[in-house]
């Protein structure tokens, strides 16, 4: 029978993999393999009927060895504390990969978020902060938005801490709104972070951008920017795009023979992501269906919508031409993809490098919030290059260096760098 492990357990064997190859003291991998700290609470919330519904809330703070925790809040039906868990592992190799002076968390809360009204979501927020409030702050845990959580959410848990404390203090939460202590280039900051990626891969690759080209899966917030940026700062051609059809529940590719131009299909896309097909087809799009992205004779492929998309299976379809896979969503390629991509050479820019941009930003919204003096999205986005760029050398250069595929030595570099933080604060010897 096939063993199934939760999200926890395969955070912890990617880090034990990773810990022996370092040959890390297994006192030390011990106390990386769990959370620092953990909170799970209750939180009655007052519904707009009248009556009171309890909900559960989750914080886990994995590491703080290299600053204050960060890591997004999830509103999700199918949370639990081991996905918490993982995910605030996780956000401690992100956030140790860019190279930021920040540890990881995660929180949660197990609901569905388009269950519950406007007002609704805004006392529940309220709720997880009267509960959290100790615990968090600009210099021990800075929570974000993630799935089920948007920048209006972010602006009533900022405002509640600030009640709390009795002053205001925008850095004990990144995210918020513009105007609302939010930062210029975050809505952004994803999709082209994934792009700085691509040009320095294809800098170490030889390749020329301007004659290259790209199939993306995905339109929303990641893939949107990713695909403006793979054409206006690389000078390069996406050839396709793909969304869910949330109406005829199938995928749909959207490509054009001389190349997609990706800001005319963004104005005709949705808060959700999905391109509205009449209008494509209008402008001479042709719309396939399902998920012939990934079988595209293009140089480099960003899978920036789902986990699992590059799996035993699809890996098989990928392209000969293709020389690039940039991971702009989060685990888009299983374990078993994993080594045919390996064994094929294509070069692989493991996700929690390539989609770094967006807590790096959010770090520059708390830098900001501290300053009280706000960059313009210029400002930002320059920043943003610099740091993606040397994050992506580091480990490129430890790829070179150890003879290590680019997702081992991504990890190899981010734990090592903890691990250092913990060795300088006395915590190891
Ligand atoms: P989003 O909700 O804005 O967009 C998701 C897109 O995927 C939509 O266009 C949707 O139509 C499409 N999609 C869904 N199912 C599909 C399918 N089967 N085939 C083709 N397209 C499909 O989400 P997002 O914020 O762009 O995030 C995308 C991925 O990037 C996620 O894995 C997320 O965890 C990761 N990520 C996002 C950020 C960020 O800042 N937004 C940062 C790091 C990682």
């Amino acid at each position: 029978m096939a063993e199934s492990i939760n999200a926890f357990q395969m955070a912890q064997r990617q880090f034990d993999h990773v810990a022996q190859m370092l040959n890390l003291d297994p006192q030390v991998a011990e106390i990386l393999r769990w959370p620092t700290r953990e909170f799970a609470f209750r939180i009655p919330v007052r519904m707009d009927d009248g009556s009171i519904r309890l909900f559960t809330g989750y914080r886990v703070q994995h590491s703080d060895a290299r600053g204050p925790a960060k890591g997004g809040i999830r509103f999700h039906s199918a949370e639990t504390m081991d996905t918490v868990r993982a995910l605030a592992m996780w956000m401690t190799w992100k956030t140790s990969i860019a190279d930021l002076p920040l540890g990881g968390g995660k929180g949660g809360v197990p609901v569905d978020s388009a269950s519950i009204s406007f007002t609704e979501k805004e006392r529940l927020c309220r709720g997880w902060i009267d509960q959290m409030w100790r615990n968090i702050g600009p210099r021990q845990d800075v929570p974000a938005p993630d799935v089920g959580t948007n920048p209006q959410m972010m602006g009533w848990m900022m405002d509640q801490y600030s009640k709390l404390v009795g002053q205001y203090t925008p850095g004990a939460i990144t995210g918020k709104p513009l105007g609302g202590g939010g930062s210029l280039g975050r809505t952004e900051a994803t999709g082209y972070g994934v792009i700085f990626t691509v040009r320095e891969a294809m800098n170490h690759l030889k390749i020329d951008p301007t004659k290259a080209t790209a199939a993306l899966q995905g339109f929303g917030n990641v893939a949107q920017y990713a695909a403006i940026g793979f054409s206006e700062i690389l000078g390069g051609k996406v050839m396709c795009v793909s969304c869910w059809d949330r109406q005829d529940k199938i995928a749909h590719t959207f490509s054009h023979p001389d190349g997609i131009n990706p800001r005319f299909l963004q104005s005709i896309t949705d808060q959700y992501g999905s391109i509205d097909k009449n209008k494509a087809r209008a402008a001479g799009y042709l719309i396939e269906d399902g998920d012939i992205w990934i079988a595209k004779d293009v140089d480099v492929l960003i899978p920036g919508a789902l986990e699992g998309q590059i799996n035993g299976e699809s890996v098989k379809r990928i392209s000969d031409r293709v020389k690039i896979i940039a991971e702009g969503a989060n685990g888009p390629t299983t374990p078993e993809a994993d080594e045919t991509l390996k064994s094929r050479g294509i070069f692989n820019i493991p996700d929690f490098l390539c989609n770094a941009g967006g807590v790096t930003v959010s770090y520059f919204e708390g830098v900001q919030n501290d300053m009280n003096y706000y960059w313009t999205q210029d400002e930002v986005l320059k920043r943003l290059d610099t740091k993606i760029t040397i994050a992506f050398n580091s480990v490129f250069e430890m790829a070179q260096k150890e003879g290590v595929y680019m997702r081992d030595a991504a990890y190899m570099v981010a734990i090592g760098r903890v691990v250092k933080a913990m060795e300088l604060r006395g915590w190891i010897s």
